[in-house]
């Protein structure tokens, strides 16, 4: 038999879980997260989030709880050539704030535990069966929740059963970040550019910086052993390699790939996908959390006044979250894309950010256009 009794069941405990967590419990949702590690969660990330998504955590009401933590602002893109050369461009309205993963997570967990409508189990691996009426299975017991929410990341499997996956050729990035103990020496957010990958550094606290590295396998072979990933890859930025000499490492390196997922939809029926889950692209505009904050947005403007009267409009409402979350997904891929296209001509990079060095101007206007 089954039984209801939760409004919301969200399977995946991240940033995007718990977004969505937040908004349905604050409207008076009884919701349920499952999420399979124990908290404080870490992932490979830039850490980076732009002065937009800060926007939508203020609406979220998050961001008092990240002032509990280790956090550093950064005013900007700094932009390095393989020659040097650099090109730099200040936010026009706001900052973006670099937070390690597990202090977000923590944060995050903090804000979301401040509701008595939200549970959240930790360290479960969820069971659930995905149908016509989706059900998932916990203590032996079967629950039908009025919306299934997919959270569950990059790898979702939520989204592969119910079938919303799409086929994802060509890009083949991948990714992997470290932390190093170390005053940051600039309040912009660098990224260097190779041939066939990037480095970047973001100030995550005022002794501390995350060095992450993207790579596209077709342009870039990094060295195959595991051990030697990071530093193999650092040697292709000696001013960076240099920099970071006498800094002391914090953490082990983690490397994650392939980063392109595409999806179908990010609704079927009674299920809804949320983040990475409801697809990927890149990460080279520093988006994910933003996205996942923005599309938390469309979840309780569009979908959650459904939820609380009467679930026979959920599938217009449903509807409306798709039209909408793809549309912000759509603009980001295209933004992201032109970036990318950058690093199939190094020489082409070069010039850009001789141009860019030239016109800070232009630069400002194009990352006001990436964040909408
Ligand atoms: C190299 C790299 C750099 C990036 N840099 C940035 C950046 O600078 N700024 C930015 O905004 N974004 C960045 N991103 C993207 C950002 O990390 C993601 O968009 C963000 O983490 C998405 O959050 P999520 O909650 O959707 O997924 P996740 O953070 O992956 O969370 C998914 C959760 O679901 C849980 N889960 C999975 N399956 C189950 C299951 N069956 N049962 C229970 N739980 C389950 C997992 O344990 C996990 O905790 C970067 C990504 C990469 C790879």
């Amino acid at each position: 038999m089954t039984e209801q009794y939760y409004d919301v069941i969200i399977i995946g405990g991240g940033p995007a879980g718990l977004f969505a967590g937040i908004v349905c419990a604050r409207n008076d949702l009884k919701t349920l997260i499952l999420e399979k590690k124990v908290y404080p969660i870490d992932k490979v990330c830039g850490e980076g989030i732009m002065p937009s998504g800060i926007e939508y955590l203020r609406e979220l009401g998050i961001t008092p709880f990240i002032k509990k933590y280790p956090y550093h602002h950064f005013k900007g893109i700094r932009y390095i050539s393989r020659k040097g050369k650099t090109a730099e461009a200040n936010f026009k309205k706001g900052s973006g704030w670099g937070i390690q993963r597990i202090a977000l997570s923590s944060a995050l967990l903090e804000c979301a535990s401040s509701f008595p409508n939200l549970e959240i189990q930790s360290g479960v691996l969820a069971k659930y069966n995905i149908g016509e009426n989706p059900e998932v299975i916990i203590n032996n017991k079967t629950l039908s929740p009025k919306l299934l929410i997919g959270a569950d990341g990059l790898h979702s499997r939520i989204r592969k059963l119910a079938n919303l996956e799409a086929p994802s050729p060509g890009l083949k990035r991948f990714g992997v970040r470290q932390h190093f103990k170390l005053e940051p020496w600039s309040l912009f957010v660098e990224i260097y550019w190779s041939s066939g990958l990037e480095a970047y550094v973001t100030p995550v606290s005022s002794s501390s910086l995350n060095v992450s590295f993207l790579w596209d396998t077709k342009l870039y072979k990094p060295s195959p052993s595991r051990k030697k990933l990071f530093a193999s890859l650092l040697e292709e930025f000696p001013e960076l390699q240099d920099r970071l000499k006498k800094a002391d490492v914090l953490d082990e390196s983690k490397a994650t790939g392939p980063l392109y997922q595409k999806t179908k939809d990010v609704v079927n029926e009674k299920i809804l996908l949320i983040g990475d889950a409801a697809g990927f692209f890149d990460p080279i505009t520093g988006e994910g959390i933003s996205l996942a904050a923005k599309q938390a947005l469309l979840l309780e403007k569009n979908v959650v006044p459904v939820l609380q009267k009467n679930t026979s409009n959920l599938e217009n409402a449903l509807s409306e979250y798709s039209k909408k979350s793809l549309n912000i997904y759509r603009s980001y891929q295209t933004m992201t894309h032109l970036v990318l296209l950058l690093r199939l001509w190094p020489k082409l990079t070069d010039l850009v950010i001789q141009v860019l060095h030239y016109f800070p101007g232009l630069f400002q206007k194009l990352l006001s256009v990436n964040m909408r």
